[in-house]
């Protein structure tokens, strides 16, 4: 209801009514809109703050439930991460240990995830620690399945080529044992003969007379055969796999680089050349780039008494 205006006219003597103007009308109009605008947002403020809509209600259930499902799956990776490091340490302790490869790094088994920035989007987020933390485990497991899922592939290949390795990595003396004379200096620290320092020795010394037949130790192509230096004449073998071996001091070789051999092969004779005190030859394994204990491969030849004899034969002590 609004107010209703009378004026009093003194020409006519009456009370004549007063319309508003339209002006006066619009801001009547616009004053009540906003109190009333005014009015909802009070209350609406106020219930806001003091009730919680159903849809408010629900959202705080729902965001409780994942909250504890978060705390389940992070408790969840927790015991996989077990798993996982059971899995990884049979697989370096045992696996690879069997099939003669290097254990993995840790440096790679569990490698760093990156700086914090990459989880910076969730840090926005309530309980971000918990959901941070959950999501870093589970990136550094994907990371570890990845690793020890390759290092299953290795294996596999292994496998599949056992018999090739069998036929291929040293297995025996290369001189026949009967027309071995013992074993003049065995593999690590010595003091050189010729040159009268202490130096690696990186071979065993396995002492014949001139011209006794020298055998591929297993089945290989030839990668050099002539003079080199310290070893005189000397033949090295590519078995593959990582495996190669070298025999110094040759008297004649029978080989030539890119042939094929195949174990038990003559494949040069005893001789004294470069560096040698007297004929024998000096027999090298080396394995992916580092020496080995060449005596540690002669398990074909001998029977494990034999071959306990053997290595201790061939440890320079
Ligand atoms: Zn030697």
């Amino acid at each position: 209801m609004s107010t209703v205006f009378y004026k009093y006219n003194p020409h006519t003597l009456n009370y004549e009514r007063v319309y508003p103007s339209v002006k006066q009308r619009v801001w009547t109009v616009f004053r009540q809109l906003a109190i009333g605008i005014l009015i909802g947002i009070i209350l609406f403020a106020v219930t806001d703050h003091y009730f919680d809509s159903p849809m408010n209600q629900q959202l705080k259930k729902e965001n409780k439930l994942l909250l504890t499902q978060y705390q389940i799956l992070s408790k969840r990776i927790d015991v996989n991460e077990k798993v996982m490091e059971e899995l990884q340490q049979r697989d370096d302790d045992l696996y690879r240990v069997m099939f003669n490869v290097d254990p993995i790094p840790s440096s790679i088994r569990k490698p760093g995830v990156g700086g914090v920035n990459r989880y910076e989007h969730l840090l926005t987020l309530h309980n971000s620690d918990l959901i941070i933390s959950t999501t870093a485990k589970l990136d550094m497991m994907t990371k570890q399945l990845y690793v020890q899922s390759n290092s299953y592939d290795e294996l596999t290949e292994l496998i599949k080529t056992k018999e090739e390795r069998v036929k291929n990595i040293p297995s025996i003396m290369p001189l026949a044992a009967k027309q071995k004379k013992g074993i003049s200096s065995g593999f690590g620290m010595r003091i050189h003969p010729i040159y009268g320092n202490a130096r690696m020795h990186t071979g065993i010394d396995l002492n014949a007379d001139p011209g006794t037949p020298i055998y591929a130790t297993g089945n290989g192509v030839v990668e050099s055969a002539g003079w080199d230096s310290g070893y005189g004449n000397a033949v090295v073998i590519d078995h593959g796999f990582g495996y190669k071996t070298r025999y110094g001091h040759c008297k004649e070789m029978k080989v030539r680089p890119g042939q094929k051999v195949i174990r038990g092969q003559k494949i040069a004779t005893v001789g004294s050349t470069g560096a040698a005190t007297g004929p024998h030859v000096h027999y090298e394994v080396i394995v992916r780039d580092k020496y080995d204990n060449p005596a540690k491969y002669f398990f074909m030849d001998l029977d494990p008494k034999e071959y306990e004899q053997m290595l201790l034969e061939a440890e320079n002590r």
